[in-house]
């Protein structure tokens, strides 16, 4: 009985090393050790060879003693010998047993094509709003179907919008509601990696094959897939050949299959024939929604005006979103500060302020319209009535204001004007301003609108 308990505690401790060192340091170092016995807090070890107990007792002993005491507190610590050699020829035996066993090799193929799955990545961590619902949605249908909904889904949208969390998330559903089904997920670089190894070895068939036991194949960031007629043509058909296999396939990339570059005609067309589901750039609802579930998890309180400031300032993605939130956390746990705006605009000045830069002529343009209920059109002619020559000029200050475009830049993006009537608009609101209060706070208002837009 004894025997089992530490057996359970080193299976644990296993799980967690391969998780924290890889599984080549695993397999090399770890795998092969049996643990002994457990005896007035020493946790015995055996290695089959005294090098193999020296190099692991320097280069690990610290390592595991600290995950074995997380199981098991009473013990203090780890006793490393070289064992009996009939205790490994015995294990070796067992393994081999137990490899001859599995009656699939889907497992085992899983695990080597497999790359680490987030577990924060799930659908529960997963905040829905109106630019991701689409694509939520797919992936949950294709989470919970047995049959094969679309084929292939593809989900696409730029860097940052959780395109790869669904994509964790899905795996992750499958394997907790249908263990029994095979999925693989893999960064495109990964996969086109394989693919031309087998090419190389003039293999593919074998390649193909080692697809066959997957149920859900999963290809990340498929804008990489580029290169080679050759190697595209074969990608083609294997591609071909899981669908008319009915293996799910999903992809992800950052742009739509029509978008693509690089990848011939026939295979764009063939990436858009199930679902194409775009992630679009976030709201400022959804922005709050997720920070406000972050910061739920968090063991210390963020107050809803710093998660609001949070949600109109960094506007540009999610993981940037989190970063800042997390900073401001580490920064007000390190000092022992209250966390306030003040001190949250202080500790991400450098990313608020590459945020604010990223307002662009077209996002000004567009502000200053709608804010003098004009078209955009008019801004850009030459009509000089006040009612369009005004709020051109004031959108040009913007622009000179709120963009690092230079003078000429800015004259060209608003219809092929000169530099100098960029000069005069920015002199003439500028005299403006200081003359009249109400038109100063009107123009402050729209700079302030546009600091958090986008
Ligand atoms: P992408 O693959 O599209 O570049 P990721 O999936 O890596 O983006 O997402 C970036 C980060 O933002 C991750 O930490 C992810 O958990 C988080 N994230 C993205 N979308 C959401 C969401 N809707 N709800 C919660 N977290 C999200
Ligand atoms: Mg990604």
């Amino acid at each position: 009985m004894g025997e089992e308990i530490q057996d359970i505690l080193w299976l644990h401790v296993c799980n967690q090393f391969r998780e924290e060192e890889g599984e080549a340091v695993f397999k090399n170092w770890i795998a092969p050790l049996i643990v002994d016995t457990i005896e007035a807090g020493v946790l015995r070890i055996l290695a089959p060879t005294a090098f193999m107990r020296d190099w692991v007792e320097s280069h690990y002993r610290d390592g595991l003693m600290r995950l074995v005491r997380k199981e098991d507190a009473s013990i203090i610590s780890l006793d490393f010998m070289v064992g009996p050699s009939h205790r490994f020829d015995a294990k070796l035996q067992t393994e081999k047993m137990q490899r001859m066993m599995k009656t699939s090799k889907s497992e085992d193929i899983e695990d080597a094509l497999s790359l680490g799955l987030d577990p924060r990545f799930t659908f529960e961590n997963f905040v829905v709003g109106k630019t991701n619902e689409l694509a939520y949605a797919a992936a949950l249908r294709v989470s919970e179907s047995k049959e094969v909904p679309f084929n292939p889904l593809f989900l696409y949208g730029g860097v940052g919008l959780g395109k790869t969390h669904l994509m964790h998330a899905i795996a992750w559903h499958i394997k907790e509601h249908h263990p029994e089904r095979v999925v693989i997920y893999l960064s495109a670089e990964k996969f086109m990696y394989q693919f031309i190894r087998a090419l190389r070895h003039k293999d593919t068939m074998s390649f193909k094959e080692r697809f066959r036991s997957v149920d859900v194949l999963m290809i990340d960031d498929v804008q990489f897939i580029s290169g080679k007629d050759s190697t595209q043509e074969e990608f083609f058909h294997t591609f071909n050949a899981l669908i008319d296999q009915k293996k799910q396939i999903i992809l992800s990339a950052d742009k739509s299959p029509s978008d693509l570059s690089g990848i011939e005609e026939r295979m764009r067309s063939r990436l858009g024939w199930g679902l194409v589901a775009d992630i679009h750039p976030t709201t400022y609802e959804l922005r709050l929604g997720i920070l406000q579930a972050k910061a739920e998890k968090l063991s210390v309180e963020v107050p809803k005006d710093v998660l609001d400031f949070l949600a109109h300032k960094i506007g540009s993605n999610i993981r940037e979103l989190e970063g800042a939130l997390n900073r401001v956390v580490a920064h007000a746990t390190l000092v022992g500060r209250n966390i306030n705006i003040e001190m949250t605009s202080e500790v991400l000045r450098d990313l608020i302020r590459s945020n604010d830069r990223r307002v662009t002529i077209e996002d000004i343009q567009k502000k200053v319209s709608e804010h003098f209920d004009i078209k955009v059109a008019d801004l850009l002619s030459s009509k000089r009535s006040i009612d369009f020559a005004r709020p051109r000029q004031i959108a040009m200050y913007l622009s000179k204001v709120l963009t690092t475009c230079s003078l000429p830049e800015i004259g060209r993006k608003f219809g092929g004007k000169d530099h100098s009537t960029v000069i005069h608009a920015v002199k003439k609101i500028e005299s403006l301003k200081k003359e009249d209060t109400i038109f100063a706070e009107d123009v402050d208002i729209l700079k302030r609108v546009l600091q958090v837009y986008i």
